[in-house]
């Protein structure tokens, strides 16, 4: 990736950052535990933080990526919206109610909420702006702070009730103009990930409480994340458990107990029985596929007894006999499963209709992929750090949100929305980057670039840190005379700032540049090879495994600019 614009020398992160660490600490503390430790953000109640120095560096550069990839990719529009929602506004769409909303009055006792989420607040702001087709598409984004009263936070940064999101909402004229929105939105979100540098797959998702039909996640695997995904190892698709669709290496096989679900179709007259082998999850996005949408999930939620009792007040005690019923039986079953008994003690079999063949419960690892019916599923554990949603006219309609098109009529704009976690991207990003030696940033979201480190301050320092910030790096000037330069570079090292240069007197005019970063090329090889050995050379390792240079301070910047770009 290009270089920031501008490099610029920080000498004071002060009483902020951390001192004395112990290398144990950097290899065993928590993520979040060692982001505060190092002094990135300062936990001040739970699910709340302070953004310190570093931390705030780190979320600034993320922001600038995501920054600009929505201006240059989407040409959207960046606005920052009110942090205070009217409670009117929410009950338009029915959201009021949200147990995780935090609620508030104001002195005439008048409700609003700290917005979790702007769906409401820019359709009704876009809603009196836009008037006709030839205003559209319309891309509207922000980087603000969020809310969420979570009952259980968790993992300091990953599940916090104050978080900084940047949300995007895009308004069209057409169904087919929103989708290929969403589509372009998600090429962006590819562009934003890449340069983040960090590996990342995005998976078709269910979209839960936003609604809509078509979502997409994006997600970073690592054992300690809450979310599963589904790969498939043979056409590559990656789904959210939600959506994915397996069937079992041999039909039919399943030979014990079947648990059995009660549904409603649409209407309410039929009585729908879902057969599953005991022991799976049931998945409503395959019961909806299985039945073609003829099912009310609004009950999904209920028990057998209140279903069945609901289904039997709409007969009457003889017209049980006419009752009509749907039996739906998972693939994975056969006649010789074990059924829980009938409900209805009379019934005639003739009026049921039995559906079969159908995959009714989540996939496992080591099933057959739904998609291609081919390739083998594996599971990966993964932290979603980014959603995106086609929307259609879910919200426009209820805040009538009308353009007038191109036949002169009103109609309801079509709208998508995507967000990024950006605070939970710093603890995400710190978290599958690290290892044993502390932080290791991607120099992306690295909130510097270099660090310099020298024993006290000092003119050698200066010299280099001007050098290299003329050259657009940015660097942090580490002088502090309390520790000692072996003990800073550990600590540049830890904090994960990709590069240190190590300004000693015994080996001035010459200084160490370490390399703590990850390599996602090795461009800087061709580089080496063609400068002069007296100017550049590359030495042992230091005894932690990091690879080292030894460089004349009159080269130094043209070195680290080699080596960062390969970062
Ligand atoms: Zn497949």
């Amino acid at each position: 990736m290009s270089s920031s614009k501008s490099g610029r020398i920080i000498r004071r992160i002060g009483a902020f950052h951390a001192k004395n660490l112990t290398k144990d600490a950097y290899k065993t503390l928590p993520t979040h535990e060692l982001l505060q430790a190092l002094g990135f953000v300062k936990q001040s109640q739970s699910g709340l933080v302070h953004w310190l120095p570093l931390g705030l560096k780190s979320l600034n550069k993320i922001s600038e990526v995501i920054k600009k990839h929505m201006d240059q990719d989407l040409g959207a529009s960046e606005v920052s919206l009110s942090t205070l929602s009217a409670r009117k506004l929410w009950e338009k769409t029915g959201r009021w109610g949200n147990t995780e909303l935090f609620k508030l009055k104001d002195a005439k006792k008048a409700d609003y909420c700290l917005n979790p989420t702007c769906e409401e607040e820019i359709t009704a702001l876009v809603g009196g702006y836009v008037s006709s087709y030839k205003d559209l598409p319309l891309i509207a984004y922000q980087i603000t702070r969020k809310y969420r009263d979570e009952r259980r936070p968790r993992g300091g940064l990953l599940r916090g009730r104050e978080f900084l999101m940047k949300d995007a909402y895009s308004f069209d004229a057409s169904k087919a103009d929103a989708v290929a929105t969403f589509d372009r939105v998600n090429k962006c979100y590819d562009g934003i990930f890449q340069d983040l540098g960090v590996p990342f797959v995005s998976a078709w998702a269910d979209s839960g409480d936003i609604g809509g039909d078509m979502s997409k996640e994006y997600h970073y695997e690592h054992e300690s994340g809450e979310d599963t995904v589904l790969k498939c190892d043979n056409c590559g698709s990656i789904s959210n458990v939600e959506k994915c669709s397996s069937v079992p290496v041999e039909e039919g096989l399943h030979s014990g107990n079947a648990d059995v679900k009660y549904a409603l179709n649409a209407c309410g007259d039929t009585l729908i029985c879902l057969y599953y082998p005991e022991g799976r999850t049931l998945n409503w996005n395959l019961v909806k596929e299985a039945l073609q949408e003829d099912v009310d999930v609004s009950m999904r939620d209920s028990d057998n007894l209140t279903i069945l009792d609901k289904f039997k007040s709409t007969l009457s005690e003889d017209s049980e006999l006419f009752a009509s019923v749907v039996r739906v039986m998972d693939v994975r079953l056969n006649s010789r499963s074990n059924f829980p008994d009938f409900p209805l003690k009379q019934y005639m079999k003739s009026n049921f209709a039995q559906l079969g063949g159908v995959s009714l419960v989540d996939a496992i690892a080591g099933e057959i992929c739904g998609s291609c019916q081919e390739g083998n599923l594996s599971e990966a554990r993964t932290i979603e750090v980014g959603h995106s949603f086609y929307l259609g006219q879910k919200y426009s309609k209820v805040m009538k949100a009308k353009y007038m098109n191109k036949d002169n009529k009103d109609d309801f704009l079509e709208m998508g929305c995507y967000g990024i976690g950006v605070s939970r991207l710093v603890a995400a990003i710190g978290q599958v980057t690290r290892d044993k030696q502390g932080l290791r940033w991607p120099r992306a979201a690295s909130p510097f670039e270099v660090t310099v480190c020298v024993p006290a301050p000092d003119e050698r320092g200066t010299e280099v840190a001007e050098q290299l910030c003329n050259s657009s790096i940015d660097v942090w000037i580490d002088e502090d005379a309390r520790t000692g330069l072996g003990r800073k570079v550990l600590q540049s090292h830890a904090t994960g700032i990709p590069l240190c240069v190590a300004v000693g007197s015994k080996q001035w005019p010459f200084v160490d540049v370490e390399v703590r970063g990850e390599r996602r090329a090795n461009s800087w090889e061709q580089r080496y090879a063609q400068a002069s050995r007296d100017e550049w050379t590359l030495t042992d390792q230091t005894d932690a495994g990091i690879e080292k240079h030894r460089v004349h301070k009159d080269r130094v910047a043209e070195v680290v600019t080699v080596l960062l770009a390969d970062m």
